[in-house]
């Protein structure tokens, strides 16, 4: 998305003019080193008023990745039985090598060196690489200052707003940051509170379910 743009009209032209139904507002590919200081300002402008038109709309139709997701787990009835699926994403070129998610080749540049390759390594291989490994490890970990956020099990360090792990990325703390978007996500997650609030859903339950679990690792979209 640009977020120098009106998230209101954009919203309004996928859903009235296109008929889209099915949403994810894509920010900007930089990492905690890379943003300027309007960065993540602008973006939350753009997306609350994209939310304000989805709420005015009331049309759950319309799934919007950021909205609908923390919205769901603001207003389950119940912690999930078994906890969320771990996915992986893996880029694979046009000669068949294969690296970690696209997202990150200017950042972490040795992890798109890795010798394997599609007509000869195997998902395992992968895996199991150390570089591949390790990077998975560390950008599953929660980061210490999303641990003591009130939000942390809806906001999950910005992957429960369908954020990529680039944006808790800088050069000295790796990934143990709040998320780029951290200020965009506690605002959205503020207004869902008072919509959910408005439509009959109790205090009591988004209360406990915005911090219920002391989660240990999180979920990469
Ligand atoms: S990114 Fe910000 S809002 Fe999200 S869990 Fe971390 S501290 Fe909380």
């Amino acid at each position: 998305m640009n977020p120098s743009f009106d998230g209101r009209k954009i919203y309004r032209h996928f859903v009235d003019d296109l008929q889209v139904k099915r949403i994810h507002f894509l920010n900007q590919n930089h990492t905690r080193d890379s943003a300027s200081a309007t960065t993540a300002g602008a973006a939350a402008r753009f997306l609350l008023g994209a939310l304000e038109e989805w709420i005015r709309d009331a049309d759950l139709t319309v799934h919007v990745r950021q909205f609908t997701e923390p919205l769901k787990r603001l207003c389950a009835s119940a912690a999930p039985a078994i906890p969320p699926p771990r996915y992986v994403a893996m880029t694979i070129r046009a000669n068949g090598n294969v690296a970690i998610d696209d997202d990150l080749r200017n950042t972490l540049p040795p992890l798109f060196k890795l010798d394997l390759n599609v007509k000869s390594s195997t998902l395992t291989d992968f895996l199991n690489h150390a570089a591949v490994a390790s990077f998975h490890r560390l950008s599953c970990e929660v980061p210490s200052v999303c641990s003591q956020c009130g939000a942390k099990e809806v906001c999950r360090a910005g992957s429960g707003l369908g954020e990529s792990v680039l944006h808790r990325y800088s050069f000295v703390k790796k990934f143990n940051n709040a998320s780029l978007f951290c200020s965009s996500h506690k605002a959205i997650i503020i207004r869902l509170e008072q919509f959910a609030l408005s439509h009959g859903i109790s205090w009591s339950i988004i209360e406990r379910n915005m911090a219920k679990m002391s989660t240990h690792s999180i979920q990469i979209p």
